[in-house]
């Protein structure tokens, strides 16, 4: 196992990367050093032993930890939940109403999953541990959670990604945690000059509509700073958020065309493979970057999400 070292982010707040597919700064484990030892997200299983080592590095123990918190249930966010929490006697871990149950009970998420990853399932999501209800607690919209006598946190129902999504805003840092719903930073170009923000549209609850209101929500919360699911931060809410906003509409269209062109699923990541790319070349990225690996992965899954949005919409 490659080592690498919490990443500190002021006010407290560390970023343990959780190599997540085995890639450097795709998902992170963020932990609050406050008196209840708090987490946002824990990664799928197979990144539970980088999240105990990254306390570990940060001088605390698993005993220490008080809250998990889950931006939302899918497997790569919350996915090692389970697995963790057996390490943590003294935590309860925090979710949308809409997820808990998912999480005592995780046989549709798995299910689900399957559908989604195939045959690569067991690699990157296996074991999957059911969590005791007891230990679950829901935060719904305009809830608090006080970890510290300086420290509160807050929740919010922002659905667009999943219908079980809570952003989460950080009264210390005025940052906002905002997991999935307001897109993937793509940091990896950076040393060309160019960090870069996509929607993710995951199958099978993404709604653009929903999302973009989810995505005002945070814009008139007006954050200092933005914490990523994928991957990191940023000072600049603004560019972020309409890059993301502009976006959305781009790959809900092109994923309308290529179905009514009969091209589909493939059809869809090709197209949106397409548009991306020629703005990424437009802004000096060579089409050989390693990060066209990672966008091809992720369009794989957001092409799902379109096709099955879309065949949604034409029942209705
Ligand atoms: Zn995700």
């Amino acid at each position: 196992m490659e080592k690498k070292a919490p990443m500190a982010l002021g006010d407290d707040l560390y970023l343990v990367d959780g190599f997540d597919l085995g890639f450097e700064g795709r998902t992170g484990t963020y932990v609050f050093m406050e008196e209840e030892i708090t987490l946002i997200e824990t990664g799928p299983s197979p990144s539970v032993p980088r999240v105990l080592e990254g306390l570990k590095d940060l001088k605390r123990s698993p005993e220490d930890v008080r809250y998990i918190v889950l931006t939302h249930i899918h497997l790569d966010h919350a996915g090692g939940a389970g697995l963790l929490l057996q390490e943590c006697p003294n935590a309860e871990v925090i979710v949308h109403k809409k997820g808990w149950r998912h999480l005592a009970d995780p046989s549709r998420l798995i299910q689900g999953a399957r559908a989604v990853y195939g045959e690569n399932f067991d690699d990157l999501f296996d074991p999957i541990v059911p969590i005791p209800e007891e230990r679950l607690m829901v935060k719904e919209d305009g809830d608090t959670l006080a970890i510290s006598k300086r420290r509160t946190l807050t929740f919010y129902d922002t659905p667009g990604h999943a219908k079980h999504h809570i952003g989460i805003y950080d009264s210390l840092s005025e940052g906002l945690f905002t997991g999935d719903t307001a897109g993937i930073r793509y940091h990896q170009t950076a040393d060309e000059g160019l960090v870069f923000y996509l929607p993710t549209t995951s199958p099978n609850q993404f709604d653009p509509d929903a999302m973009q209101r989810s995505i005002n929500r945070f814009h008139e919360l007006n954050p200092a700073r933005v914490f990523f699911g994928h991957f990191g931060v940023t000072d600049d809410s603004e560019q972020a958020f309409n890059q993301v906003s502009e976006w959305i509409p781009v790959f809900v269209s092109e994923a309308k065309d290529a179905l009514e062109q009969g091209e589909g699923m493939k059809g869809i990541e090709n197209r949106i493979y397409q548009r991306v790319s020629s703005y990424l070349s437009e802004n000096g990225i060579q089409p050989d970057h390693p990060v066209y690996e990672i966008l091809k992965l992720d369009f794989e899954v957001c092409a799902m999400g379109l096709a099955d949005y879309w065949k949604k919409q034409s029942r209705t």
